[in-house]
């Protein structure tokens, strides 16, 4: 919506897969403008070969991929597959197109276990799932691309903790089952749906002994990427950038905001910590600000705001 609201025109290509088609309609009742859609899937190379034919694509934006940390360890092959094979085939495409800008999602999660915070792009990667490892290994095959031909004009986001929803209420993610991340957690607690937040872990060396991390609006989110978008149709090169506020907030810091704005008090039981997880994580930003001339302006309550107001409309919709 971004960046229709900019003036691009918007080709969409989603297998569907966690999401529903549905949410064309609601971006079109928002923005009074059209998304041209193929319901097709980017393994497909094919039907990427019949969509770079069909249309003078400019850049593309690299979403396609699966994300959940606990379902990459129990069905690895599925998430390589899926997100390198994906990855290979599209860029693959791109480079027969001769498409050769592209601003790819990747995810704070390539840092591990960070050396110090606030945590900036030059910082020693590593991952400790298959989630993390394909995130990995796009960014590297990205720089091995780029390396083999300096035409290409690649942005690498490394996103810290989307949260939040459009302000119209209409978009949002609708996780499949329960969900794995706090804030959808947190408000299907809201509603009823669960019973009580599980807090993983009140014995970290924080504040207030829960895990801090750094959300960031959805909205905020895709001005980042208009912002990357920018830069990869202007210059060649590649570069990574965080995405993130630079704030990092606890899990009750994140609860009681949502209480405020929801006006629904949340019950909640400490249980022990989630394997994996790490103490506090927060992004240094500038190098996004500097070079992509972009910087969130959404704060907690927003988030929390925006997070509540599409759950409370939205109970039986599917996800963006
Ligand atoms: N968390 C929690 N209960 C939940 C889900 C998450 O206490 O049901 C905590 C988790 O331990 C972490 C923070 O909330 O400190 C954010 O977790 P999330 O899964 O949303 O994102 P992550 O940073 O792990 O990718």
């Amino acid at each position: 919506m971004e960046l229709l609201n900019e003036g691009y025109e918007i080709i969409c290509v989603d297998n569907c897969y966690n999401s529903s088609p549905d949410v064309l309609n609601r971006i079109e009742k928002i923005t009074s403008k059209k998304v041209k859609f193929y319901h097709d899937d980017i393994l497909d190379a094919a039907a990427l070969k019949r969509i770079f034919s069909e249309n003078k694509v400019d850049a593309v934006i690299h979403f396609a991929g699966l994300k959940a940390v606990g379902e990459s360890v129990s069905i690895p092959l599925q998430y390589y597959h899926n997100n390198i094979s994906g990855t290979l085939v599209l860029c693959q495409a791109m480079k027969d197109a001769n498409v050769k800008n592209i601003v790819f999602s990747s995810s704070a999660t390539v840092y591990g276990l960070p050396k110090s915070l606030p945590i900036q792009e030059n910082f020693p990667l590593s991952a400790t799932n298959p989630y993390g490892q394909t995130k990995l290994m796009i960014e590297q095959i990205l720089q091995d691309l780029y390396v083999s031909d300096p035409g290409w004009s690649i942005s690498i986001l490394r996103y810290f903790n989307p949260v939040g929803a459009h302000k119209s209420g209409l978009i949002g993610e609708a996780p499949k089952g329960i969900p794995n991340n706090l804030m959808p957690y947190v408000t299907q607690v809201a509603t009823g749906k669960l019973p009580q937040l599980k807090i993983f872990g009140n014995d970290y060396p924080t504040p207030d002994g829960t895990g801090v991390r750094d959300y960031i609006h959805v909205s905020d989110l895709a001005s980042g990427h208009s912002a990357a978008l920018k830069r990869v149709l202007s210059q060649t090169g590649i570069d990574v950038y965080n995405l993130g506020t630079g704030k990092g907030n606890s899990v009750l810091e994140l609860l009681h905001a949502f209480e405020k704005a929801s006006g629904r008090k949340i019950p909640y039981e400490f249980v022990p910590r989630r394997s994996g997880d790490i103490a506090s994580c927060y992004a240094d930003p500038t190098k996004a600000k500097k070079e992509l001339h972009w910087e969130t302006t959404r704060d907690l309550n927003e988030m929390c705001e925006d997070s509540w107001r599409w759950q409370s409309q939205s109970s039986g919709k599917t996800s963006d």
